[in-house]
């Protein structure tokens, strides 16, 4: 399975643009692809999926974490490139048309292996993804915070690592038990989270894959 960061505040591939927000592609096996958020601008965002040879139209399922704009921004150039692909929305979100529209309240699992933990706090969901080596969190803003989102995904299975948005979380002995960390976006204590745990942080940044 893989995940390639495509919206990030930063970038760590040549000829992307870095922009506030937040948007990365999930693959995994037997799974159609899964646009996790969609950043701020539709410009941006499909500039950088035309750079890593992402087309808009092979995405069949997009998750929109919670309804912030830095998150959203970019999922009506998504469903104009691309009318057939599934929405799974927070439960607030309207004025948007697609063939098929879900919106998330409680966790459950969207496809094979593949859950949400429904909405944390009343705000924001985030996504789940089991893999051999346990489950991979994704989160957007992580408003919520990290420890709750750890737990709401707990039903699910054993997390192994987290990607994503982690706000001004700093409660860090939460992350101890995780062997991947990748703080993104809005995360406003990475450089202390990187100092804490340099073997198992990755730098974040639009371009980057993590392959599991
Ligand atoms: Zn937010
Ligand atoms: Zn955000």
């Amino acid at each position: 399975m893989r995940i390639t960061i495509v919206y990030d505040n930063e970038v760590k591939k040549p000829g992307l643009i870095a922009d506030h927000g937040f948007s990365c592609l999930i693959e995994a096996p037997d799974t159609p692809k899964i646009l996790f958020d969609t950043g701020a601008k539709g410009s941006i965002l499909l500039h950088n999926m035309k750079e890593l040879k992402i087309d808009p139209g092979s995405i069949g399922v997009v998750v929109i974490s919670h309804n912030h704009g830095d998150h959203f921004g970019g999922l009506q150039a998504i469903t104009e490139a691309n009318q057939d692909a599934e929405l799974y929305l927070p439960p607030s979100f309207g004025g948007i048309s697609a063939k098929k529209v879900t919106k998330i309240k409680e966790p459950v699992e969207i496809r094979h292996g593949i859950f949400t933990t429904g909405e944390v706090g009343g705000m924001e969901q985030s996504l789940a993804i089991k893999t051999d080596k346990g489950l991979v969190v994704i989160t957007g803003c992580a408003h919520p915070g990290v420890g709750n989102i750890l737990d709401a995904t707990a039903r699910f299975g054993k997390a192994y690592g987290i990607i994503g948005g982690l706000h001004e979380f700093h409660d860090f002995d939460r992350l101890n038990p995780l062997s991947l960390i990748c703080p993104c976006h809005c995360t406003q204590y990475k450089s202390e989270i990187k100092r804490l745990f340099p073997d198992r942080c990755l730098d974040c940044g639009a371009g980057l894959i993590i392959e599991l």
